[in-house]
Protein backbone atom coordinates (compact mmCIF):
# COMPACT_ATOMS: atom_id res chain seq x y z
CA UNK A 1 0.00 0.00 0.00
CA UNK A 2 1.14 3.53 -1.04
CA UNK A 3 0.08 6.09 1.54
CA UNK A 4 0.08 9.57 0.53
CA UNK A 5 1.94 12.10 2.87
CA UNK A 6 3.90 12.66 0.91
CA UNK A 7 2.05 14.02 -2.61
CA UNK A 8 -0.99 15.41 -1.92
CA UNK A 9 -4.15 13.83 -3.69
CA UNK A 10 -4.68 16.92 -5.89
CA UNK A 11 -2.91 20.12 -6.69
CA UNK A 12 -3.13 23.19 -4.81
CA UNK A 13 -6.94 24.62 -3.96
CA UNK A 14 -7.69 27.08 -6.10
CA UNK A 15 -9.91 30.24 -5.21
CA UNK A 16 -11.94 31.55 -7.47
CA UNK A 17 -9.89 30.17 -10.24
CA UNK A 18 -7.29 32.52 -8.74
CA UNK A 19 -3.66 30.39 -7.18
CA UNK A 20 -3.06 30.96 -3.07
CA UNK A 21 -0.24 34.02 -3.84
CA UNK A 22 -2.81 35.60 -5.91
CA UNK A 23 -5.77 35.62 -3.78
CA UNK A 24 -4.03 36.94 -0.86
CA UNK A 25 -3.10 40.24 -2.98
CA UNK A 26 -6.51 40.57 -4.03
CA UNK A 27 -7.28 40.41 -0.21
CA UNK A 28 -4.82 42.51 0.77
CA UNK A 29 -5.96 44.88 -2.19
CA UNK A 30 -9.49 44.98 -0.21
CA UNK A 31 -7.87 45.56 3.20
CA UNK A 32 -8.92 42.34 4.06
CA UNK A 33 -6.80 39.78 6.45
CA UNK A 34 -7.85 36.65 6.95
CA UNK A 35 -5.79 36.04 10.49
CA UNK A 36 -7.55 39.18 11.67
CA UNK A 37 -11.48 38.17 10.79
CA UNK A 38 -13.12 36.67 13.66
CA UNK A 39 -14.59 34.01 11.91
CA UNK A 40 -14.67 32.57 8.70
CA UNK A 41 -16.96 34.58 6.01
CA UNK A 42 -17.27 35.42 2.15
CA UNK A 43 -15.40 38.51 0.28
CA UNK A 44 -18.62 40.29 -0.97
CA UNK A 45 -18.86 39.89 -4.60
CA UNK A 46 -17.49 36.17 -4.58
CA UNK A 47 -17.74 32.93 -4.11
CA UNK A 48 -14.26 32.99 -2.28
CA UNK A 49 -14.43 31.94 1.89
CA UNK A 50 -11.91 33.86 4.13
CA UNK A 51 -11.35 31.34 7.46
CA UNK A 52 -8.69 32.69 10.58
CA UNK A 53 -5.82 30.27 10.75
CA UNK A 54 -6.61 27.50 13.20
CA UNK A 55 -4.65 27.99 16.87
CA UNK A 56 -3.08 24.57 17.37
CA UNK A 57 -1.87 21.92 15.28
CA UNK A 58 -0.82 18.11 16.02
CA UNK A 59 3.01 16.83 14.62
CA UNK A 60 3.99 13.37 14.64
CA UNK A 61 6.75 11.25 14.30
CA UNK A 62 6.73 8.42 12.40
CA UNK A 63 10.33 6.96 13.50
CA UNK A 64 8.87 7.00 16.88
CA UNK A 65 5.72 5.35 16.70
CA UNK A 66 5.44 1.64 17.47
CA UNK A 67 2.14 1.46 16.29
CA UNK A 68 0.18 -0.02 19.75
CA UNK A 69 -2.92 2.38 18.59
CA UNK A 70 -3.33 3.80 22.16
CA UNK A 71 -3.91 7.12 20.80
CA UNK A 72 -6.89 5.90 18.45
CA UNK A 73 -8.20 4.08 21.13
CA UNK A 74 -8.40 6.79 23.34
CA UNK A 75 -9.73 9.37 20.80
CA UNK A 76 -12.61 7.08 20.53
CA UNK A 77 -12.92 7.05 23.87
CA UNK A 78 -13.18 10.60 24.48
CA UNK A 79 -15.28 11.48 22.04
CA UNK A 80 -17.84 8.56 22.02
CA UNK A 81 -17.13 6.69 25.52
CA UNK A 82 -16.13 3.39 23.53
CA UNK A 83 -12.92 2.85 22.63
CA UNK A 84 -13.65 1.77 18.34
CA UNK A 85 -10.53 1.77 15.92
CA UNK A 86 -13.12 2.51 13.23
CA UNK A 87 -14.29 5.90 15.21
CA UNK A 88 -11.04 7.17 15.55
CA UNK A 89 -10.43 10.36 14.38
CA UNK A 90 -6.32 9.73 14.03
CA UNK A 91 -5.41 6.24 11.95
CA UNK A 92 -2.77 4.71 12.52
CA UNK A 93 -1.49 2.54 9.77
CA UNK A 94 0.84 -0.12 8.89
CA UNK A 95 2.37 -1.74 6.62
CA UNK A 96 4.05 -5.48 6.75
CA UNK A 97 6.06 -5.12 3.22
CA UNK A 98 7.80 -1.89 4.54
CA UNK A 99 10.56 -1.36 6.52
CA UNK A 100 11.02 1.42 9.04
CA UNK A 101 10.27 3.80 9.12
CA UNK A 102 8.15 3.84 5.81
CA UNK A 103 6.00 1.02 7.97
CA UNK A 104 4.02 2.97 9.77
CA UNK A 105 1.89 6.13 8.72
CA UNK A 106 -0.01 8.43 11.19
CA UNK A 107 -2.70 10.33 9.58
CA UNK A 108 -3.91 13.65 11.60
CA UNK A 109 -5.91 16.40 10.21
CA UNK A 110 -3.71 19.27 8.96
CA UNK A 111 -6.34 21.59 10.34
CA UNK A 112 -5.30 23.65 6.69
CA UNK A 113 -4.98 27.39 6.22
CA UNK A 114 -7.82 27.24 3.56
CA UNK A 115 -9.63 24.03 4.38
CA UNK A 116 -11.00 22.50 1.37
CA UNK A 117 -13.41 20.12 3.65
CA UNK A 118 -14.86 23.60 5.32
CA UNK A 119 -15.52 24.86 1.81
CA UNK A 120 -17.04 21.79 0.41
CA UNK A 121 -19.69 21.58 2.69
CA UNK A 122 -23.04 22.57 1.62
CA UNK A 123 -24.39 23.51 4.86
CA UNK A 124 -21.46 24.48 7.23
CA UNK A 125 -21.53 21.86 9.54
CA UNK A 126 -17.89 21.25 8.64
CA UNK A 127 -16.93 24.85 9.62
CA UNK A 128 -14.14 26.84 11.53
CA UNK A 129 -14.98 27.08 15.74
CA UNK A 130 -14.28 30.64 16.58
CA UNK A 131 -15.02 29.35 20.33
CA UNK A 132 -12.25 26.93 20.04
CA UNK A 133 -9.31 28.13 18.70
CA UNK A 134 -10.58 28.33 14.82
CA UNK A 135 -10.22 24.10 14.74
CA UNK A 136 -12.16 23.08 11.84
CA UNK A 137 -14.98 21.05 13.09
CA UNK A 138 -18.30 19.70 12.17
CA UNK A 139 -20.92 20.04 14.04
CA UNK A 140 -23.21 16.73 13.56
CA UNK A 141 -26.75 18.17 14.34
CA UNK A 142 -26.20 19.99 10.86
CA UNK A 143 -24.56 17.27 8.98
CA UNK A 144 -26.50 15.76 5.96
CA UNK A 145 -24.05 13.12 5.17
CA UNK A 146 -23.01 13.75 2.06
CA UNK A 147 -19.42 13.09 2.35
CA UNK A 148 -18.47 15.81 0.10
CA UNK A 149 -16.08 17.11 2.95
CA UNK A 150 -14.26 14.00 2.43
CA UNK A 151 -14.16 13.86 -1.13
CA UNK A 152 -12.57 17.54 -0.33
CA UNK A 153 -9.75 16.74 1.86
CA UNK A 154 -6.60 16.54 -0.45
CA UNK A 155 -4.96 13.94 1.46
CA UNK A 156 -4.60 10.21 1.85
CA UNK A 157 -5.76 8.44 3.83
CA UNK A 158 -8.48 10.93 4.33
CA UNK A 159 -8.44 12.76 7.75
CA UNK A 160 -12.14 12.90 7.81
CA UNK A 161 -14.05 9.49 8.78
CA UNK A 162 -17.66 8.45 8.20
CA UNK A 163 -19.57 7.37 11.23
CA UNK A 164 -21.12 4.48 10.17
CA UNK A 165 -23.06 4.56 13.72
CA UNK A 166 -24.00 8.21 12.84
CA UNK A 167 -24.24 8.15 8.85
CA UNK A 168 -22.48 11.63 9.46
CA UNK A 169 -18.92 12.52 8.80
CA UNK A 170 -16.64 13.57 11.44
CA UNK A 171 -12.97 14.94 11.91
CA UNK A 172 -10.40 15.71 14.63
CA UNK A 173 -11.54 18.60 16.23
CA UNK A 174 -8.12 18.65 18.47
CA UNK A 175 -10.40 17.24 21.34
CA UNK A 176 -12.57 20.30 21.08
CA UNK A 177 -15.73 18.59 21.71
CA UNK A 178 -14.54 15.58 24.09
CA UNK A 179 -17.67 14.62 26.86
CA UNK A 180 -15.62 12.07 28.50
CA UNK A 181 -12.79 13.73 28.84
CA UNK A 182 -12.06 15.09 32.29
CA UNK A 183 -9.54 17.63 31.60
CA UNK A 184 -10.70 21.05 28.91
CA UNK A 185 -9.67 20.10 25.35
CA UNK A 186 -9.42 22.04 22.24
CA UNK A 187 -6.74 24.42 21.11
CA UNK A 188 -4.36 25.49 23.88
CA UNK A 189 -5.72 22.55 26.45
CA UNK A 190 -5.33 19.00 26.48
CA UNK A 191 -5.10 16.53 23.02
CA UNK A 192 -6.14 12.94 24.56
CA UNK A 193 -3.79 11.20 21.64
CA UNK A 194 -0.59 13.40 22.84
CA UNK A 195 -1.34 12.58 26.03
CA UNK A 196 -1.86 9.15 26.24
CA UNK A 197 1.19 8.22 23.02
CA UNK A 198 3.61 6.33 25.38
CA UNK A 199 6.44 7.41 23.58
CA UNK A 200 6.04 10.94 22.94
CA UNK A 201 5.38 10.15 18.63
CA UNK A 202 2.29 13.29 18.72
CA UNK A 203 3.08 16.67 19.72
CA UNK A 204 0.65 19.77 19.97
CA UNK A 205 2.22 23.32 18.49
CA UNK A 206 0.68 26.16 18.46
CA UNK A 207 2.64 27.28 15.14
CA UNK A 208 1.40 26.79 11.69
CA UNK A 209 3.68 24.04 9.48
CA UNK A 210 4.33 25.15 6.49
CA UNK A 211 1.72 24.48 3.67
CA UNK A 212 3.45 24.67 0.99
CA UNK A 213 5.80 21.54 2.47
CA UNK A 214 3.80 18.68 2.50
CA UNK A 215 6.13 16.88 5.33
CA UNK A 216 6.13 19.72 7.76
CA UNK A 217 3.66 17.27 9.72
CA UNK A 218 6.26 14.84 10.19
CA UNK A 219 9.16 16.21 12.91
CA UNK A 220 11.93 14.68 14.34
CA UNK A 221 10.44 14.13 18.64
CA UNK A 222 12.79 12.66 19.35
CA UNK A 223 14.88 13.60 22.89
CA UNK A 224 18.20 12.49 24.66
CA UNK A 225 16.24 9.61 26.58
CA UNK A 226 15.10 8.19 23.47
CA UNK A 227 18.91 7.84 22.46
CA UNK A 228 19.65 6.44 25.81
CA UNK A 229 17.71 3.69 24.91
CA UNK A 230 19.72 2.34 22.17
CA UNK A 231 17.44 4.23 19.51
CA UNK A 232 18.59 7.02 16.63
CA UNK A 233 17.51 10.11 17.24
CA UNK A 234 18.95 11.58 13.82
CA UNK A 235 16.29 12.56 11.63
CA UNK A 236 14.74 9.77 8.88
CA UNK A 237 15.01 9.58 5.60
CA UNK A 238 11.45 8.28 4.14
CA UNK A 239 10.52 7.08 0.59
CA UNK A 240 9.27 9.86 -1.51
S1 LIG B 1 -20.88 15.14 5.11
FE1 LIG B 1 -21.63 16.62 6.63
S2 LIG B 1 -19.84 17.91 7.12
FE2 LIG B 1 -19.34 16.76 5.25
S3 LIG B 1 -19.92 18.16 3.55
FE3 LIG B 1 -21.69 16.85 3.93
S4 LIG B 1 -22.92 17.98 5.42
FE4 LIG B 1 -20.89 18.95 5.43
S1 LIG C 1 -9.90 17.21 7.10
FE1 LIG C 1 -8.44 17.39 5.40
S2 LIG C 1 -9.03 19.30 4.32
FE2 LIG C 1 -10.04 19.34 6.35
S3 LIG C 1 -8.63 20.52 7.63
FE3 LIG C 1 -8.13 18.32 7.92
S4 LIG C 1 -6.50 17.86 6.42
FE4 LIG C 1 -7.44 19.83 5.84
Amino acid sequence: MQFDEITPQCEEPKFGGMDRRTFLKTLAAAGIAASGAGAAFMLPGTNLMVMPNSKGYLVVDMGKCMGCDTCMMTCSLVHHGEASLSLSRIQIQQDAFQSWPNDIHMAVCHQCEDAPCVNACPVEADHVDIVHGNVRTIDPDRCIGCTQCIDACPWLPKRLQWNPETKKVQKCDLCANTPYLRDKGGPGGTQSCVKVCPVGAIAYIDKMPDQNDPTAYNVNLRDKAWKSLGMTDEDIVREG
